[in-house]
């Protein structure tokens, strides 16, 4: 059975706290692990959870003792890992446009390194050769994911190495003695089509031929989860079992049984979070009726940033009938969570909340027109529990230096 919290555990939640508040709901990721378990079975799988998704320290130590591995994308990432219970061996660490020292801290922290740049490959394998095994991200020039802020893997993106720099990686790899036991592609996110997954898979498989000594391959993530009603989601049992013929293929071909490596975010977090809201303010223009509400963009940009739909729901008033909003932030600039939004009759003070908040939700939020951050809350084993503190206006100041 799917994990869900009720509307009136929300309001619950919303009177015990304080609005806008991210709730999530720690059984909702263990079911959402579980299910790729499942579909990947046949597999010789791992999935690595990709924390810029949702980084709050418990939902790492949650996520920890699940069973799940973490990617993380900054050495501050690892370093939130390392602290959360993760072993270096259980982190894998993705990151791009850093500097080299950056890299080296990784290194010495012991977690896997992905390497995205042919420069850091050179610098890598010089002063390191084959006593630290690396991974290396590729661009496999395929398009994919919900939009483009969000795809990464076709020709004009900046990530990994491009396909087609193959001969000058064997080139570095002869001088240094680089030991490659990885390789990766990520294209981007909400990809709903598994052929691109497959496609990927293929491209890689095919370079696989090129790394003797490879122990996984890594397909990244991108995993879709539905957002709107009738939506579906990346079908993972298909993937699974295409995926588990590819490597058993492989398998018969090499003789080599190799690891399948993912990074899910989104399909980790993204349904187990409810972002809760009040509406401040009904309204009416000569266009339209807003609901104004006192959250904005500072706290869930997706809408604004990505143009993606999040369902929303009027908690204090479920059965009332139903009218057309735009619902809008206070920020002061457009501000818009959603256009023409049949809600059932919203009065001012009622509560609101914003469904599949918990990917890239609070991970996202900032402080901009000096507003305060929400609070956190995860509920677990039924009980709500406190995961962060609602910010007071101190903060704003706290990193400030009045020298005027
Ligand atoms: C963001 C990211 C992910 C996670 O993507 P989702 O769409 O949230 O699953 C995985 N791997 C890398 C390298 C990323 O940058």
């Amino acid at each position: 059975m799917s994990q869900v919290l009720s509307s009136s555990y929300l309001i619950d939640l919303a009177n015990e706290f304080g609005t806008p508040l991210y709730v999530y709901h720690a059984e909702k990721i263990k079911e959402q692990y579980e299910k790729l378990q499942t579909a990947f079975q046949n597999c010789n799988a791992r999935f690595f959870f990709a924390c810029k998704a949702l980084s709050n320290i418990n939902v790492l130590k949650y996520v920890q003792s699940i069973g799940a591995s973490l990617d993380c994308v900054s050495i501050y990432e690892v370093k939130l890992g390392l602290k959360a219970g993760f072993t270096p061996e259980r982190i894998l660490y993705t990151p791009n446009s850093v500097d080299f020292a950056e890299i080296e801290e990784a290194k010495n922290a012991g977690v896997h390194i992905n390497i995205d740049n042919i420069s850091m490959l050179e610098k890598f394998g010089t002063r390191y050769g084959n006593s630290y095994p690396i991974c290396i991200r590729f661009n496999p020039h395929i398009m994919g994911g919900g939009n483009y802020k969000i795809s990464t893997g076709h020709i004009d993106s900046k990530f990994g190495i491009s396909i087609h720099q193959l001969r000058h990686i064997e080139r570095i790899i002869q001088s240094t003695n680089l030991l490659v036991r990885g390789i990766h592609m990520h294209t981007g996110s909400d990809i709903k089509d598994v052929n691109v997954f497959l496609q990927g898979l293929e491209v890689l498989f095919d370079l696989a031929k090129h790394f003797p000594q490879l122990d996984f391959i890594d397909l990244g993530s991108g995993f879709k989860v539905p957002y709107q009603d009738g939506d579906t989601e990346t079908d993972v049992t298909l993937l699974g079992e295409r995926v588990a013929e590819a490597f058993h293929a492989f398998e018969q071909e090499t003789g080599k049984r190799i690891e399948v490596w993912f990074e899910p975010g989104k399909y980790l977090v993204s349904e187990c979070g409810y972002f809760i809201v009040r509406a401040n303010v009904i309204k009416q223009t000569t266009a339209t009726v807003f609901v104004g509400v006192n959250s904005g963009f500072n706290h869930l940009i997706r809408p604004m940033f990505y143009e993606s739909y999040h369902r929303i729901a009027n908690l204090s008033n479920l059965h009332g009938s139903e009218r057309i909003y735009t619902v809008v932030g206070n920020i002061c600039e457009t501000d818009t969570f959603a256009w023409d939004r049949k809600l059932t009759e919203v009065r001012e003070g009622d509560y609101l909340v914003f469904y599949n908040a918990g990917a890239y939700g609070f991970e996202m939020s900032s402080n901009y027109n000096s507003r305060l951050k929400p609070a956190e809350v995860l509920v677990k084993d039924g009980q709500a529990l406190l995961i962060r503190k609602r910010e007071v206006f101190e903060d704003l100041l706290k990193n400030q230096i009045e020298v005027l």
